[in-house]
Protein backbone atom coordinates (compact mmCIF):
# COMPACT_ATOMS: atom_id res chain seq x y z
CA UNK A 1 0.00 0.00 0.00
CA UNK A 2 1.58 3.23 -0.51
CA UNK A 3 1.22 6.32 1.58
CA UNK A 4 -2.11 7.72 -0.24
CA UNK A 5 -4.11 4.52 -0.89
CA UNK A 6 -3.93 0.64 -1.88
CA UNK A 7 -3.01 0.23 -5.73
CA UNK A 8 -4.82 -0.64 -8.21
CA UNK A 9 -4.74 -0.91 -11.89
CA UNK A 10 -8.78 -0.16 -12.20
CA UNK A 11 -10.42 1.24 -9.90
CA UNK A 12 -14.59 0.98 -10.10
CA UNK A 13 -16.95 2.93 -8.29
CA UNK A 14 -20.28 1.66 -8.38
CA UNK A 15 -21.01 -2.16 -7.51
CA UNK A 16 -24.72 -2.60 -9.42
CA UNK A 17 -25.13 -4.51 -13.02
CA UNK A 18 -22.75 -1.99 -14.76
CA UNK A 19 -19.34 -1.69 -12.68
CA UNK A 20 -19.73 -5.16 -11.64
CA UNK A 21 -19.09 -6.50 -15.19
CA UNK A 22 -16.67 -4.11 -16.02
CA UNK A 23 -14.69 -5.21 -12.99
CA UNK A 24 -15.57 -8.98 -14.41
CA UNK A 25 -13.68 -7.92 -17.62
CA UNK A 26 -10.77 -6.30 -16.35
CA UNK A 27 -9.90 -8.96 -13.51
CA UNK A 28 -10.50 -11.84 -15.84
CA UNK A 29 -8.37 -9.59 -17.90
CA UNK A 30 -5.66 -9.95 -15.50
CA UNK A 31 -5.81 -6.29 -13.99
CA UNK A 32 -5.61 -5.73 -10.20
CA UNK A 33 -9.25 -4.15 -9.74
CA UNK A 34 -10.57 -2.90 -6.60
CA UNK A 35 -14.98 -2.32 -6.38
CA UNK A 36 -16.28 -0.07 -3.91
CA UNK A 37 -19.85 -0.12 -3.37
CA UNK A 38 -22.13 1.77 -0.96
CA UNK A 39 -24.82 -0.55 -1.64
CA UNK A 40 -28.14 -0.17 -2.68
CA UNK A 41 -29.17 1.40 -6.52
CA UNK A 42 -31.59 0.60 -8.43
CA UNK A 43 -30.55 -3.30 -9.53
CA UNK A 44 -31.04 -3.89 -5.48
CA UNK A 45 -34.33 -2.62 -5.54
CA UNK A 46 -35.84 -5.46 -8.22
CA UNK A 47 -38.40 -7.57 -6.55
CA UNK A 48 -37.79 -9.63 -9.68
CA UNK A 49 -35.09 -9.85 -12.37
CA UNK A 50 -37.05 -9.16 -15.90
CA UNK A 51 -35.39 -9.56 -19.21
CA UNK A 52 -31.86 -10.87 -18.43
CA UNK A 53 -31.64 -13.89 -20.43
CA UNK A 54 -30.43 -16.70 -18.31
CA UNK A 55 -31.85 -15.40 -15.36
CA UNK A 56 -35.27 -16.53 -13.80
CA UNK A 57 -37.35 -14.33 -12.66
CA UNK A 58 -37.67 -15.81 -9.08
CA UNK A 59 -34.13 -13.93 -8.61
CA UNK A 60 -34.64 -10.87 -6.86
CA UNK A 61 -32.03 -7.88 -7.71
CA UNK A 62 -30.14 -8.75 -3.88
CA UNK A 63 -29.82 -12.23 -4.69
CA UNK A 64 -28.64 -11.42 -8.84
CA UNK A 65 -25.91 -8.75 -6.62
CA UNK A 66 -24.75 -11.46 -4.34
CA UNK A 67 -23.55 -14.12 -7.10
CA UNK A 68 -22.00 -11.11 -9.23
CA UNK A 69 -20.15 -10.38 -6.63
CA UNK A 70 -19.21 -13.70 -5.65
CA UNK A 71 -18.09 -14.16 -9.23
CA UNK A 72 -16.04 -11.30 -9.33
CA UNK A 73 -14.61 -11.17 -6.06
CA UNK A 74 -13.15 -15.15 -7.20
CA UNK A 75 -11.72 -14.19 -9.70
CA UNK A 76 -9.56 -12.02 -7.79
CA UNK A 77 -11.02 -8.78 -7.68
CA UNK A 78 -11.21 -6.98 -4.41
CA UNK A 79 -14.70 -5.37 -3.01
CA UNK A 80 -15.02 -2.73 -0.46
CA UNK A 81 -18.16 -1.76 0.88
CA UNK A 82 -17.70 1.89 1.63
CA UNK A 83 -18.57 5.29 -0.42
CA UNK A 84 -16.30 7.54 -2.55
CA UNK A 85 -16.52 11.03 -1.58
CA UNK A 86 -14.32 12.51 -3.69
CA UNK A 87 -12.17 11.81 -6.64
CA UNK A 88 -9.07 13.61 -8.65
CA UNK A 89 -6.13 13.11 -11.18
CA UNK A 90 -3.04 13.89 -9.35
CA UNK A 91 0.34 15.01 -10.79
CA UNK A 92 1.35 11.38 -10.99
CA UNK A 93 -1.15 11.06 -13.60
CA UNK A 94 -3.02 8.50 -11.41
CA UNK A 95 -6.63 8.81 -9.87
CA UNK A 96 -7.00 9.08 -6.18
CA UNK A 97 -10.34 8.26 -4.36
CA UNK A 98 -11.20 8.71 -0.84
CA UNK A 99 -14.37 8.26 1.28
CA UNK A 100 -14.31 7.33 5.02
CA UNK A 101 -11.21 5.47 5.86
CA UNK A 102 -10.71 4.36 2.63
CA UNK A 103 -7.64 5.67 0.14
CA UNK A 104 -7.32 4.30 -3.47
CA UNK A 105 -4.98 5.16 -6.50
CA UNK A 106 -5.80 3.74 -9.83
CA UNK A 107 -4.47 4.47 -13.70
CA UNK A 108 -8.34 3.61 -14.53
CA UNK A 109 -11.35 4.36 -12.87
CA UNK A 110 -14.88 3.32 -13.87
CA UNK A 111 -17.89 5.39 -12.69
CA UNK A 112 -20.75 3.09 -12.57
CA UNK A 113 -22.73 5.37 -10.07
CA UNK A 114 -26.15 5.02 -11.68
CA UNK A 115 -29.19 7.41 -10.50
CA UNK A 116 -31.60 7.83 -8.05
CA UNK A 117 -35.42 7.50 -9.06
CA UNK A 118 -37.08 10.82 -7.67
CA UNK A 119 -39.97 9.16 -5.44
CA UNK A 120 -43.18 10.99 -5.80
CA UNK A 121 -44.61 11.84 -2.32
CA UNK A 122 -46.78 9.11 -0.42
CA UNK A 123 -48.94 6.84 0.23
CA UNK A 124 -47.75 4.52 -2.20
CA UNK A 125 -47.96 0.88 -3.25
CA UNK A 126 -45.15 -1.00 -1.84
CA UNK A 127 -42.34 -1.57 -4.63
CA UNK A 128 -42.44 -4.23 -7.15
CA UNK A 129 -46.14 -5.00 -5.68
CA UNK A 130 -48.31 -2.36 -7.44
CA UNK A 131 -45.54 0.47 -7.74
CA UNK A 132 -43.00 -0.10 -10.35
CA UNK A 133 -39.48 2.22 -11.90
CA UNK A 134 -38.44 0.18 -15.51
CA UNK A 135 -41.80 0.40 -18.16
CA UNK A 136 -39.89 -2.36 -20.31
CA UNK A 137 -38.86 -4.21 -17.18
CA UNK A 138 -42.69 -4.88 -15.84
CA UNK A 139 -45.26 -3.15 -18.35
CA UNK A 140 -45.88 -7.06 -19.53
CA UNK A 141 -47.19 -7.91 -16.13
CA UNK A 142 -49.89 -5.32 -16.49
CA UNK A 143 -51.15 -6.90 -19.98
CA UNK A 144 -55.42 -6.62 -19.77
CA UNK A 145 -54.74 -5.05 -15.76
CA UNK A 146 -55.96 -1.21 -14.79
CA UNK A 147 -52.62 0.78 -14.38
CA UNK A 148 -51.78 3.86 -13.55
CA UNK A 149 -49.18 6.27 -14.44
CA UNK A 150 -48.21 9.23 -11.71
CA UNK A 151 -46.71 12.26 -12.87
CA UNK A 152 -46.92 15.79 -14.64
CA UNK A 153 -44.52 16.64 -17.59
CA UNK A 154 -43.74 15.21 -21.03
CA UNK A 155 -42.64 11.72 -19.63
CA UNK A 156 -45.43 10.88 -17.92
CA UNK A 157 -48.12 11.54 -20.54
CA UNK A 158 -46.22 9.61 -23.06
CA UNK A 159 -45.71 6.60 -20.98
CA UNK A 160 -49.16 6.69 -19.95
CA UNK A 161 -50.11 6.50 -23.82
CA UNK A 162 -47.04 3.70 -24.25
CA UNK A 163 -49.03 1.61 -21.52
CA UNK A 164 -52.25 1.46 -24.09
CA UNK A 165 -49.27 -1.29 -25.95
CA UNK A 166 -50.50 -3.55 -22.95
CA UNK A 167 -54.24 -2.71 -22.11
CA UNK A 168 -56.80 -0.74 -22.31
CA UNK A 169 -57.11 0.64 -18.88
CA UNK A 170 -54.91 3.42 -18.14
CA UNK A 171 -55.14 6.33 -16.21
CA UNK A 172 -52.85 9.49 -15.46
CA UNK A 173 -52.38 10.41 -12.31
CA UNK A 174 -51.40 14.61 -11.69
CA UNK A 175 -52.11 14.26 -8.06
CA UNK A 176 -53.44 17.87 -7.60
CA UNK A 177 -50.32 18.95 -9.41
CA UNK A 178 -51.05 21.57 -12.68
CA UNK A 179 -49.57 19.31 -15.80
CA UNK A 180 -46.86 20.61 -17.54
CA UNK A 181 -46.86 18.58 -20.81
CA UNK A 182 -46.65 20.87 -24.18
CA UNK A 183 -50.15 21.72 -25.86
CA UNK A 184 -49.11 19.09 -28.51
CA UNK A 185 -49.04 16.70 -26.11
CA UNK A 186 -51.97 17.46 -24.42
CA UNK A 187 -54.27 17.26 -28.47
CA UNK A 188 -51.99 13.56 -28.26
CA UNK A 189 -53.08 12.63 -25.06
CA UNK A 190 -56.85 13.87 -25.77
CA UNK A 191 -57.08 11.45 -28.74
CA UNK A 192 -55.99 8.50 -26.64
CA UNK A 193 -58.16 6.88 -23.90
CA UNK A 194 -56.45 8.04 -21.32
CA UNK A 195 -58.20 8.84 -18.52
CA UNK A 196 -56.67 11.75 -16.61
CA UNK A 197 -57.84 12.07 -13.20
CA UNK A 198 -56.44 15.22 -11.14
CA UNK A 199 -57.42 14.59 -6.94
CA UNK A 200 -54.47 13.86 -4.50
CA UNK A 201 -53.88 10.36 -3.21
CA UNK A 202 -55.36 9.74 0.10
CA UNK A 203 -54.97 5.93 0.81
CA UNK A 204 -54.06 2.62 -0.51
CA UNK A 205 -55.14 -0.84 -0.24
CA UNK A 206 -53.54 -4.03 -0.70
CA UNK A 207 -54.62 -7.24 -1.79
CA UNK A 208 -53.68 -10.45 0.70
CA UNK A 209 -50.68 -10.86 -1.03
CA UNK A 210 -49.37 -7.72 -0.54
CA UNK A 211 -49.80 -6.49 -3.59
CA UNK A 212 -51.88 -3.06 -4.53
CA UNK A 213 -55.58 -3.56 -5.31
CA UNK A 214 -56.34 0.07 -5.77
CA UNK A 215 -56.20 3.75 -4.67
CA UNK A 216 -58.48 6.29 -2.75
CA UNK A 217 -58.85 9.99 -3.73
CA UNK A 218 -59.43 12.83 -1.57
CA UNK A 219 -62.89 13.39 -3.50
CA UNK A 220 -64.13 9.85 -2.15
CA UNK A 221 -64.16 7.88 -4.87
CA UNK A 222 -61.67 4.70 -5.28
CA UNK A 223 -60.56 3.09 -8.34
CA UNK A 224 -59.14 -0.36 -8.58
CA UNK A 225 -55.44 -0.59 -10.10
CA UNK A 226 -52.62 -3.56 -10.10
CA UNK A 227 -49.88 -1.14 -10.65
CA UNK A 228 -48.24 1.47 -12.61
CA UNK A 229 -45.22 3.74 -12.89
CA UNK A 230 -44.37 7.33 -11.17
CA UNK A 231 -42.87 9.52 -13.73
CA UNK A 232 -40.77 12.30 -11.68
CA UNK A 233 -37.38 11.72 -13.21
CA UNK A 234 -33.65 10.55 -12.40
CA UNK A 235 -31.25 12.15 -10.10
CA UNK A 236 -27.84 11.57 -11.50
CA UNK A 237 -25.01 10.08 -8.52
CA UNK A 238 -23.04 12.70 -10.43
CA UNK A 239 -20.67 14.04 -7.85
CA UNK A 240 -17.96 11.83 -9.02
CA UNK A 241 -18.32 13.03 -12.48
CA UNK A 242 -18.33 16.52 -11.92
CA UNK A 243 -15.11 16.02 -9.46
CA UNK A 244 -13.01 15.10 -12.32
CA UNK A 245 -14.49 17.53 -15.04
CA UNK A 246 -16.40 14.81 -17.45
CA UNK A 247 -18.93 16.33 -19.47
CA UNK A 248 -22.37 15.68 -19.13
CA UNK A 249 -25.46 16.15 -21.75
CA UNK A 250 -28.72 17.91 -21.07
CA UNK A 251 -30.69 15.32 -19.42
CA UNK A 252 -27.86 14.65 -17.04
CA UNK A 253 -26.23 11.77 -17.94
CA UNK A 254 -22.75 11.31 -18.89
CA UNK A 255 -20.92 11.65 -22.36
CA UNK A 256 -19.30 8.87 -23.49
CA UNK A 257 -17.55 7.28 -26.64
CA UNK A 258 -18.05 4.16 -28.32
CA UNK A 259 -15.51 2.35 -25.57
CA UNK A 260 -17.51 4.27 -22.68
CA UNK A 261 -14.85 6.17 -22.06
CA UNK A 262 -15.74 9.87 -20.70
CA UNK A 263 -14.13 13.24 -22.22
CA UNK A 264 -11.50 12.89 -19.28
CA UNK A 265 -8.63 10.00 -20.42
CA UNK A 266 -8.88 7.45 -18.59
CA UNK A 267 -11.89 7.85 -16.50
CA UNK A 268 -15.17 5.28 -18.18
CA UNK A 269 -18.40 5.78 -17.64
CA UNK A 270 -21.00 2.30 -17.76
CA UNK A 271 -25.18 1.70 -16.68
CA UNK A 272 -27.59 3.98 -15.93
CA UNK A 273 -25.44 7.09 -15.74
CA UNK A 274 -25.10 6.58 -19.34
CA UNK A 275 -27.14 7.95 -22.74
CA UNK A 276 -29.63 4.86 -23.87
CA UNK A 277 -31.90 2.41 -22.17
CA UNK A 278 -32.12 1.83 -18.83
CA UNK A 279 -31.63 -1.73 -18.04
CA UNK A 280 -29.43 -4.56 -16.53
CA UNK A 281 -27.97 -5.64 -19.79
CA UNK A 282 -27.44 -2.74 -21.58
CA UNK A 283 -25.71 -1.55 -18.07
CA UNK A 284 -24.07 -4.99 -18.45
CA UNK A 285 -22.89 -4.39 -22.09
CA UNK A 286 -21.32 -1.08 -21.46
CA UNK A 287 -19.33 -2.65 -18.42
CA UNK A 288 -17.96 -5.53 -20.91
CA UNK A 289 -17.00 -2.73 -23.78
CA UNK A 290 -15.42 -0.59 -20.96
CA UNK A 291 -13.22 -3.35 -19.00
CA UNK A 292 -12.47 -4.88 -22.90
CA UNK A 293 -11.22 -0.80 -23.48
CA UNK A 294 -9.37 -0.64 -20.45
CA UNK A 295 -7.44 -3.88 -20.82
CA UNK A 296 -6.45 -2.68 -24.40
CA UNK A 297 -4.94 0.28 -22.77
CA UNK A 298 -3.50 -1.59 -19.97
CA UNK A 299 -1.78 -4.85 -21.48
CA UNK A 300 1.45 -5.32 -21.51
CA UNK A 301 2.27 -7.27 -24.79
CA UNK A 302 2.58 -6.92 -27.69
CA UNK A 303 5.48 -4.45 -27.21
CA UNK A 304 5.30 -1.86 -29.93
CA UNK A 305 8.70 -1.70 -31.42
CA UNK A 306 9.13 1.59 -30.27
CA UNK A 307 9.34 -0.08 -26.83
CA UNK A 308 11.20 -2.74 -27.92
CA UNK A 309 13.93 -0.35 -29.54
CA UNK A 310 13.96 1.47 -25.80
CA UNK A 311 13.81 -1.16 -23.83
CA UNK A 312 15.04 -4.41 -25.87
CA UNK A 313 13.13 -7.77 -26.50
CA UNK A 314 11.37 -9.03 -24.24
CA UNK A 315 12.86 -10.97 -20.77
CA UNK A 316 11.56 -14.26 -19.76
CA UNK A 317 11.53 -12.97 -16.24
CA UNK A 318 8.85 -10.00 -17.23
CA UNK A 319 6.16 -12.80 -18.36
CA UNK A 320 3.61 -13.15 -17.46
CA UNK A 321 2.01 -9.72 -17.85
CA UNK A 322 -0.72 -10.43 -15.64
CA UNK A 323 -1.13 -8.78 -12.00
CA UNK A 324 0.42 -11.22 -9.47
CA UNK A 325 -2.62 -10.66 -7.06
CA UNK A 326 -5.11 -12.35 -10.86
CA UNK A 327 -2.49 -14.36 -11.40
CA UNK A 328 -2.76 -16.47 -7.81
CA UNK A 329 -6.56 -16.22 -8.04
CA UNK A 330 -6.91 -17.60 -11.37
CA UNK A 331 -4.44 -20.58 -10.53
CA UNK A 332 -6.94 -21.02 -7.20
CA UNK A 333 -9.88 -20.75 -8.87
CA UNK A 334 -8.82 -23.23 -11.13
CA UNK A 335 -7.65 -25.54 -8.73
CA UNK A 336 -11.05 -25.45 -6.95
CA UNK A 337 -13.01 -25.22 -9.87
CA UNK A 338 -15.01 -22.59 -8.24
CA UNK A 339 -17.65 -20.18 -9.81
C1 LIG B 1 -37.54 -1.13 -9.07
C2 LIG B 1 -36.70 -1.39 -10.30
C3 LIG B 1 -36.85 -2.58 -10.99
C4 LIG B 1 -36.07 -2.82 -12.12
N1 LIG B 1 -36.22 -4.01 -12.76
C5 LIG B 1 -35.42 -4.31 -13.81
C6 LIG B 1 -35.52 -5.59 -14.45
O1 LIG B 1 -36.32 -6.44 -14.06
N2 LIG B 1 -34.70 -5.83 -15.52
C7 LIG B 1 -33.81 -4.89 -15.99
O2 LIG B 1 -33.11 -5.16 -16.97
N3 LIG B 1 -33.69 -3.67 -15.38
C8 LIG B 1 -34.46 -3.37 -14.30
N4 LIG B 1 -34.35 -2.14 -13.69
C9 LIG B 1 -33.30 -1.21 -14.16
C10 LIG B 1 -31.93 -1.65 -13.62
O3 LIG B 1 -32.03 -1.86 -12.24
C11 LIG B 1 -30.85 -0.62 -13.93
O4 LIG B 1 -30.85 -0.32 -15.31
C12 LIG B 1 -29.47 -1.18 -13.51
O5 LIG B 1 -29.46 -1.52 -12.16
C13 LIG B 1 -28.37 -0.14 -13.79
O6 LIG B 1 -27.16 -0.64 -13.30
P1 LIG B 1 -26.02 0.33 -12.77
O7 LIG B 1 -24.89 -0.55 -12.39
O8 LIG B 1 -25.79 1.43 -13.73
O9 LIG B 1 -26.64 1.08 -11.48
P2 LIG B 1 -27.22 0.58 -10.08
O10 LIG B 1 -27.78 -0.78 -10.15
O11 LIG B 1 -28.13 1.68 -9.62
O12 LIG B 1 -25.93 0.53 -9.12
C14 LIG B 1 -25.23 1.70 -8.79
C15 LIG B 1 -24.42 1.42 -7.52
O13 LIG B 1 -23.47 2.47 -7.32
C16 LIG B 1 -23.43 2.77 -5.92
N5 LIG B 1 -22.86 4.11 -5.74
C17 LIG B 1 -23.38 5.29 -6.17
N6 LIG B 1 -22.52 6.30 -5.85
C18 LIG B 1 -21.46 5.73 -5.21
C19 LIG B 1 -20.25 6.24 -4.65
N7 LIG B 1 -19.93 7.55 -4.71
N8 LIG B 1 -19.41 5.36 -4.04
C20 LIG B 1 -19.68 4.03 -3.99
N9 LIG B 1 -20.81 3.49 -4.52
C21 LIG B 1 -21.68 4.33 -5.12
C22 LIG B 1 -24.88 2.62 -5.50
O14 LIG B 1 -24.99 2.51 -4.10
C23 LIG B 1 -25.29 1.35 -6.26
O15 LIG B 1 -24.96 0.21 -5.51
C24 LIG B 1 -35.13 -1.85 -12.57
C25 LIG B 1 -34.98 -0.65 -11.87
C26 LIG B 1 -35.76 -0.41 -10.74
C27 LIG B 1 -35.59 0.88 -9.99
Amino acid sequence: MADDGQEYEVAVVGGGPGGLTAALYTTRLGHDTVVVNRGGGRAAMMAETHNVIGVTEDVSGMEFLQTAREQVKNYGADYVRGYIETAERRDDGRFHLHGGDNDFVAEKVVLATGFTDVQPDPPLPPTGRGLHYCVHCDAYMFVDESVYVMGVGEAAAQVAMILLNFTDDVDLLTRGEEPRWSDETNRQLRAHPVDVVHEEVVGIEKDDDGWLSGIEFEDGRFREYRGGFPMYGSDYNAELVEQLGCERNDDGTVVVDDAFETTVDGVYAVGDLTPGHKQIPVAMGEGANAGIDIHYDLRTFPKSLDEIEAEGDVASDEIPGIADEVREAAREFRATGDD
